[in-house]
């Protein structure tokens, strides 16, 4: 039963460098909260410090109500799983998971009852006495969650753990993963760079940047009401179309002139705010807030030349541009344009987000 609260925490590197600027959020009891940023916006920083590895320059991190910032790793009772797996190579699967029982001095025989019952857990049974250089990629990451797991521990953190596994194991382990935690409920705090395991893992998502949250939300929150152009982009595959523009407000209609010199009606319901006349603005919208049409000329379409389509099977998605910027479109099922023909597309503006030209926030 662990809270995790971080209380306005900084991290200073003695070479100047300020990757972690402040940063506050509680991760709830047995919670699966995701860190996700572009390289370098400060993820395993935070991590790191959560779990002692690395001092905290200022601020406070609590475990439940206890300050815990000068609390040794050992001491904080964590499981961590890395990118590159970090077993020993030199001992078996057996003795890699047994591991940190015998530093804890539990006797053989739980030993062999729960790495038995770890192995079994994560369909390791089989590969008992292998050492890790003759398992995959994936069953040698299964080792390190397994070994992680298996004191217990009150805080799960995972730094990165699928990064060097192909895109299918990538997604079965997920899954895996997920599942497990679904079972055990520990909390858990997992970095990625890649939005869409933040997307399918996370409780709650922490979006950052330069050593600073964008946005806390569900997963749900953050792609359909993203708090800022970066998190509005960095989140989404295909990414969110940004088409710029400029407000405009006639007899109390509101209007987005696109620089492609389309005018698209807006219902004053769409903005978070209410924005002023001839501000400059980025109207954002998903790939599936784009419809394809039959007929011309009705309000709130744009015509365009197909530049690219991708079949997936069960849904296509149409690549255009306008402006100079690539944009996309997403299709039940397969398509019977090609690449080169002028197709007509309807804008659906209540499902698009605005954005303020200038400071890129929410508007
Ligand atoms: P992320 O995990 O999001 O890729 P990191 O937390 O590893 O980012 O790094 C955040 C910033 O701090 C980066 O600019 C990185 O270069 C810098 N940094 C990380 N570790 C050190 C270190 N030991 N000394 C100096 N700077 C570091």
């Amino acid at each position: 039963m662990t809270k995790i609260i971080l209380d306005n925490l900084k991290k200073s590197y003695d070479n100047g460098q300020e990757a972690v600027k402040g940063v506050s959020f509680e991760v709830n009891d047995g919670e699966f909260l995701v860190l996700v940023g572009p390289s370098g916006c400060g993820k395993s920083t935070i991590l790191r410090m959560i779990a002692g590895l690395e001092d905290i320059s200022d601020g406070s991190l609590y475990f439940n109500e206890n300050k815990v910032n000068d609390l040794s790793p050992k001491d904080r009772n964590i499981g961590m799983v890395f990118q590159n797996y970090a077993l020993y190579p030199h001992l078996s699967v057996y003795n890699n998971l047994a591991f940190p029982l015998k530093i804890s001095k539990v006797s053989k025989d739980e030993i062999e009852e729960k790495v038995n019952t770890i192995a079994e857990i994560l369909n390791l049974t089989e590969y008992l006495n292998r050492k890790p250089k003759q398992l995959s990629g994936g069953q040698r990451q299964r080792v390190a969650l397994g070994r992680a797991m298996i004191r217990k521990p009150d805080v799960f953190l995972f730094d990165e753990p699928l990064s060097n596994l192909d895109a299918k194991l990538r997604g079965s382990m997920r899954t895996e993963i997920i599942t497990i935690h679904r079972e055990y409920r520990t909390t858990a705090i997992y970095v990625t760079h890649d939005q869409t395991e933040a997307m399918t893992m996370g409780d709650r998502i922490v979006v950052l940047k330069d050593g600073e949250i964008q946005q806390i939300g569900t997963p749900q929150e953050i792609y359909e009401s993203p708090q800022n152009i970066f998190v509005a982009g960095f989140i989404g595959a295909p990414p969110i179309n940004l088409f710029e523009g400029r407000i405009s407000l006639e007899n109390g209609d509101f209007f987005v002139e696109n620089n492609t010199a389309n005018i698209f009606e807006i219902d004053l319901k769409s903005f978070a705010i209410t924005p002023a006349n001839g501000l400059n603005c980025t109207m954002a919208l998903r790939p599936e807030a784009l419809h394809l049409m039959q007929e011309n000329n009705t309000e709130n379409q744009i015509r365009v030349k197909i530049t690219n389509i991708e079949i997936l099977g069960h849904e296509s998605i149409i690549y255009f541009e306008t402006n100079n910027l690539t944009k996309s479109m997403r299709l039940n099922g397969s398509i019977l344009n090609e690449i080169g023909d002028t197709i007509q597309i309807k804008i659906d503006t209540n499902k698009a987000v605005f954005f303020d030209g200038l400071n890129g926030y929410r508007i």
